[in-house]
């Protein structure tokens, strides 16, 4: 599948669309976004192709310039809306959307729902939305190491949550995902090419790595440890 995600000045929904529309090529039973206004995150998702996502969103569109966006390449549950990503926890508190596969998803599934969760898809993924509800302690950043240490699978996550207004969260496990550095601006996605429009300063994410992004600021950390990780930004010489 493909993912894109915004944080920055703009609108976003609009720089989410066109970054889907370039990773197509990865996935696209369906599409969806996710954008948060500052107080709230609101979803807009669609089975079928860009277009019909697109016509969903000029009729309502979302306000907001922190964004998340995926189009799907369905592995568990078939091609809906309801299984179309982002996914959310029952309070729509967090979204996320996620490239790859939760191997251990049924567990996890049946012990959500015991403690009350309900379910909306029938996706692996949603899980992961599931658990950042449950384990949420007040800080995004061990939240989501303690929902980490609970997947196996592979897995490239964008993260919004209401609960960290100026924030975009993103993880990798086996599946792809960059980091775009622009100026007052920040992206990710699952591949060089969406992001060229905007900027040609990127980090490659590598497995076991987070990243959070504010509009002015990018930090990459060891997901497992929380340990800083330097890199140098690698600068996109082709087109
Ligand atoms: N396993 C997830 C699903 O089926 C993600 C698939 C993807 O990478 O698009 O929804």
């Amino acid at each position: 599948c493909g993912i894109m995600g915004y944080i920055g000045q703009q609108q976003t929904q609009e720089i989410l669309t066109n970054g889907l529309k370039k990773l197509e090529y990865r996935g696209y039973d369906s599409v969806g976004v996710a954008i948060h206004d500052g107080e709230s995150v609101q979803v807009t998702k669609a089975e079928g192709r860009l277009d019909n996502l697109a016509s969903r969103l000029e009729n309502a569109p979302l306000q907001g310039s922190i964004g998340i966006g995926h189009t799907r390449w369905a592995t568990h549950g078939r091609p809906s809306d309801q299984n179309s990503h982002p996914h959310t926890d029952d309070n729509t508190e967090f979204a996320v959307v996620h490239n790859g596969i939760i191997e251990n998803y049924i567990e996890l599934k049946q012990e959500l729902v015991a403690e009350g969760a309900t379910f909306t898809s029938e996706t692996d993924s949603e899980v992961i939305a599931q658990l950042l509800s449950k384990l949420y302690d007040g800080d995004m950043i061990t939240t989501i190491q303690k929902v980490i240490e609970k997947l196996d699978g592979a897995y490239a996550l964008g993260i919004v949550s209401e609960h960290a207004p100026g924030k975009l969260y993103a993880v990798r496990q086996a599946s792809p995902l960059i980091i775009g550095s622009g100026d007052g601006e920040n992206f990710i996605s699952s591949d060089i090419p969406a992001v060229l429009e905007h900027t040609r300063d990127v980090y490659i994410l590598e497995d076991g790595e987070m990243a959070v992004l504010t509009e002015e600021n990018i930090s990459l950390m060891d997901v497992t440890t929380g340990n800083p990780i330097s890199r140098d930004l690698f600068r996109v010489d082709w087109d």
